[in-house]
């Protein structure tokens, strides 16, 4: 049996080792060792990545340069942007219950009239990714201890650890344009991902002052 890397939570480690996890500290991950088995370990696998929640015929990448947090080099953070039209896999209807039939909800694709920034990417296309990564080759996947899945994060181009994402709004409070520092990179190419929840996406990447660019 291949070794099986787990998400555990830093406060957690003990336990963890208890049982006969290992510490990978070249990748900073633990893993169950190849020959033993990881039926104890479950809570701690990292779940495989969910089908594509969110679609757009087009994207835009935000760019600024940001100091690390652990190196304090300048370093690139990309962040994606969707236009207005984008759309979510959501419930669009919900056919009340009736005698002998439990309520149903009717799913589909929606399509949202704001500007939003899409965080916490869970799988991505791999046209869309090698598009972001043609430029900010440091926008790759990666795992905080503890989270369930793997997701895409900018990481240092120096250090190589793991970034917060952008430090500033993408537009300027005052000005209500494009904050200073920030290029945006148009890409007229098809972007499906899975991100969150929708709660999550609207709450931290809703940019309402965000200019219409196209
Ligand atoms: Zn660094």
């Amino acid at each position: 049996m291949p070794r099986v890397d787990l998400s555990v939570f830093p406060p957690l480690r003990n336990e963890a080792e208890a049982l006969g996890a290992k510490w990978d500290s070249i990748n900073g991950i633990w893993y169950v060792p190849d020959g033993v088995d990881p039926a104890p370990f479950e809570k701690w696998f990292i779940l495989p990545a969910p089908s594509f929640n969110i679609r757009s015929t087009n994207f835009s990448v935000a760019v600024r340069k940001q100091n690390c947090r652990w190196c304090s080099s300048l370093t690139d953070i990309a962040t994606i942007v969707l236009s207005p039209g984008w759309e979510i896999w959501g419930t669009v209807d919900v056919i009340e219950e009736t005698e002998g039939s439990e309520e149903e909800l009717i799913m589909g694709w929606i399509q949202q009239r704001i500007t939003a920034a899409v965080h916490y990417i869970k799988s991505i296309s791999d046209t869309a990714l090698s598009a972001v990564q043609s430029t900010v080759p440091e926008y790759k996947f990666g795992l905080i201890n503890g989270h369930r899945f793997r997701k895409l994060f900018n990481h240092c181009r120096f250090c190589g650890s793991l970034q917060d994402k952008l430090a500033v709004p993408l537009n300027d409070e005052k000005t209500g344009r494009l904050a200073e520092g920030i290029t945006l990179q148009d890409h007229d190419l098809p972007f499906d991902c899975s991100s969150g929840f929708q709660s999550d996406l609207l709450g931290y990447g809703f940019d309402p002052f965000l200019p219409q660019h196209r």
